[in-house]
């Protein structure tokens, strides 16, 4: 593929960057060969279905019934979305799981609502759809929520719902992070079916741990039975001169991205949803001939 077919067949969204950075060639499966994850994990359809609640929360439903609210999203992620045909790989019995995602969900929801810096929070956009032009292309994406805090100060805000805590050391060099603060200042937002320009410098931008609302189960060293994991914010700041020099990076990361060839980075192999994929591949085969070969296995119903 030449450098421009490259272009005409991937979507600069935040997604194909976020998967670029994880492993090029995972890049490639998804947005060039657009093949589809072998499954979903449990944990990603947990994680999106507490957005969705957390954007309900705060267009509306702030004193709604968390357990349902939640078993509604996680219903629309497991059996209405435009993924639903894409199977969980369940680890255990599927109704068990269920139930203990929804307690989860539950109590990470709880601790969100209790905490009077998110109930008194003015949140400005939430789930909101981003373009920003960055050198000539169109970058699109989502930005999870920006909100005004009492204290008078803008923060960008990004939830996360994995396992382990960000390494706070990432966080100001994250290039998602960095792509949303670009947008609210340089780009336009989706409200209300209408493109605005917030042209927003935020005060802060940063990851919400949502996992850091789960309560100890029990006892640890320094903490009771019933405390929470810690502190959900892992802030940092954006200057305009921090957003000029993203054109540079995102430019070095584009050159990359639409050059025909993609290294495997095997650090993320064990969560991989694309490994079947990669297992399959041969890179001293010619790809129409593998292509032939998968065809014929295909026929024979022998292809994984
Ligand atoms: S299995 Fe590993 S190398 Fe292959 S696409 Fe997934 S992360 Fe990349």
């Amino acid at each position: 593929m030449t450098k421009q077919e490259i272009l005409n067949t991937i979507e600069l969204r935040q997604s194909t960057l976020k998967t670029w950075l994880s492993c090029p060639l995972m890049y490639k499966y998804r947005h060039i060969d657009k093949l589809e994850p072998a499954f979903r994990y449990p944990g990603t359809v947990h994680g999106s279905a507490l957005h969705l609640v957390l954007s309900w929360l705060h267009s509306g439903e702030w004193k709604g019934d968390l357990r349902a609210l939640y078993t509604k999203a996680l219903n629309y992620y497991l059996y209405a979305s435009d993924e639903e045909h894409i199977p969980v790989r369940w680890k255990r019995d599927m109704a068990k799981e269920i139930e203990a995602l929804k307690a989860n969900g539950v109590e990470i929801l709880e601790n969100y609502r209790s905490k009077e810096y998110n109930k008194d929070a003015v949140v400005l956009f939430s789930e909101v759809q981003f373009r920003v032009k960055i050198l000539g292309y169109l970058f699109t994406g989502t930005i999870d929520q920006v909100r005004k805090n009492v204290d008078g100060t803008i923060s960008l805000i990004d939830f996360k719902s994995s396992k382990m805590r960000p390494n706070q050391y990432a966080i100001p060099n994250d290039l998602q992070l960095t792509l949303y603060s670009y947008a609210l200042k340089f780009g336009e937002l989706l409200v209300d079916n209408m493109w605005i320009r917030p042209n927003l410098l935020v005060s802060r931008a940063g990851i919400y741990f949502l996992r850091a609302h789960e309560v100890y189960k029990r006892k640890v060293p320094g903490k009771e039975i019933g405390d929470e994991k810690g502190d959900p914010f892992i802030m940092t700041s954006k200057s305009l001169q921090d957003l000029r020099a993203f054109r540079h990076e995102i430019r070095a990361q584009l050159s990359a991205m639409v050059k025909p060839w993609y290294y495997p980075n095997t650090a993320s192999c064990s969560f991989c949803t694309y490994a079947m994929h990669c297992v399959s591949r041969n890179d001293k085969v010619p790809e129409k001939d593998a292509e032939q070969a998968h065809e014929l296995l295909n026929e024979l119903e022998m292809a994984e």
